[in-house]
């Protein structure tokens, strides 16, 4: 391969994820996604590798399973791998979920030259995945320059440039990372600015696509203490609804596409109206979903039903906590009233308890276990799927910064510890394993008793 050739091509690699459970729940690597379009849009060439694409056809043709569940979601192929010295004395299995390490190397030894690697990363709690992902990709390819970017090379850039592997570090979000990482690589090219307004994430890397991620927005106008997204977006920016509209019209042209997923963080901010009725003027016919805790005060008669008119079949509304004191001092996005009003906008508009459900905050700091119990009493009366959503100190948010002054936990403390899954197994702030385990059995008979009705 020639030299000019080769600084045209980029390898784009969405890495293992490494924990104690994980669930394809609509994950796809849309920041990566994006980086494709912007590399096509320079003319260099993007070869993806997603070891988290449960329908990549490498692995359906070796023998893998897509484990399928519903509206696209399912298991990911997984395998015990050995626990980190950190998490000995906790008794969870660790495991590596996504593609089998040999399919990997596999590809990557097929990749061909190319100028550098562009590794993402998600969770800051998942690091141990993209750390083992770089070091097969270093293994297969010793001479490319790998460069980190993502959510946990963000929020924890010390920590990911003393264990992370990379050559380079690029955290932050926007153009700014992009650019600095093509200069990592020598590749002499400038980024569009306005890249969320004029790309879309550039799905045709896929061989098959059961769902798709978009977004419409980012960032969020609120400022909750246990929530990073102001950390990763300074401001709010909006797409324009038809553009969107284009881009889920030619998303859909794939037979196979039946799932549309909106990920944003406040979509209710943006003009999602406007699109919503764009979308019913076109005759889109799919399901879509608002898995990402949508804010109540919102969710109005008209939204409501523009919901229901366009098959929304998932809309997560983010109550978080029942208790007015906490709702005030973590952020003030919702108040019982709005969380009234929204879940009888949506009933009145024809949604199901099981299509409407709300996430309950459990284990925050200073919550009682009456808060979660009467959160989900709170559902049961409205008739609303409650969904326990574990807490997990994100580092850099306020919450975070707050556990550290109190001594909760050190700044240095192995980030895995903070997955949600493995907190109450050590930390002595919040609710035992016992009490997470009670409140979810009662999550369980809420649902149940609203499944009967
Ligand atoms: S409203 Fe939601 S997205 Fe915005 S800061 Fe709060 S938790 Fe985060």
């Amino acid at each position: 391969m020639t030299e000019s050739r080769k600084a045209r091509r980029v390898l784009l690699v969405n890495p293992w994820i490494e924990d104690v459970s994980a669930y394809d729940y609509w994950l796809k690597p849309v920041g990566l996604l994006y980086i494709s379009s912007i590399l096509r849009d320079l003319g260099i060439e993007p070869i993806l590798v997603d070891c988290l694409d449960r329908y990549d056809s490498d692995f359906l043709s070796s023998g893998g399973e897509s484990q399928e569940k519903y509206f696209g979601t399912g298991k990911f192929h997984e395998v015990v791998i050995s626990k980190p010295e950190s998490m000995k004395h906790i008794p969870r299995k660790f495991k590596r979920f996504g593609i089998p390490e040999e399919l990997l190397r596999r590809k990557l030894r097929s990749t061909g030259e190319v100028a550098g690697v562009f590794v993402t990363s998600m969770m800051t709690y998942w690091y141990n995945g993209a750390v083992d992902t770089i070091r097969v990709i270093r293994e297969e390819l010793p001479t490319a320059r790998i460069v980190l970017g993502g959510i946990y090379a963000t929020l924890l850039p010390d920590h990911a440039a003393a264990n992370c592997g990379a050559d380079f570090l690029c955290p932050g979000t926007g153009i700014a990372p992009i650019k600095k990482a093509l200069e990592c690589l020598g590749i002499n090219a400038i980024p569009r600015e306005d890249w969320f307004t004029a790309l879309d994430p550039d799905y045709s890397h896929y061989t098959r696509l059961p769902y798709a991620v978009l977004l419409t927005s980012l960032g969020c106008p609120y400022r909750c203490t246990y929530c990073a997204s102001g950390k990763l977006w300074k401001g709010f920016s909006k797409r324009d609804p038809v553009a969107i509209a284009d881009s889920i019209e030619n998303l859909t042209d794939r037979e196979e596409t039946e799932d549309v997923v909106f990920f944003d963080d406040a979509i209710l901010f943006g003009d999602f109206k406007a699109l919503l009725k764009e979308l019913l003027k076109r005759k889109i016919v799919r399901r879509f979903h608002l898995p990402n805790g949508v804010h109540a005060r919102l969710l109005d008669e008209e939204m409501a039903g523009l919901l229901y008119d366009n098959n929304f079949k998932t809309i997560k509304l983010g109550l978080e906590t029942s208790d007015p004191s906490m709702q005030l001092s973590t952020g003030g996005k919702v108040t019982n009233e709005d969380f009234f009003k929204a879940a009888k906008n949506l009933a009145n508009a024809g949604f199901t308890s099981r299509e409407m459900s709300a996430y309950i905050m459990l284990n925050l700091p200073g919550q009682k276990v009456e808060d979660v119990e009467r959160s989900l009493e709170m559902c049961g009366e409205l008739g609303v799927y409650p969904s326990l959503n574990e807490f997990t100190p994100i580092p850099g948010t306020e919450q975070w910064k707050t556990l550290i002054e109190d001594g909760v936990f050190d700044e240095g403390i192995d980030p895995l510890l903070l997955d949600n899954s493995l907190l109450p197994h050590w930390w002595k702030k919040g609710m035992n394993a016992s009490q997470v385990q009670a409140l979810k059995e009662m999550e369980w008979k809420v649902r149940r008793s609203l499944d009967g009705k």
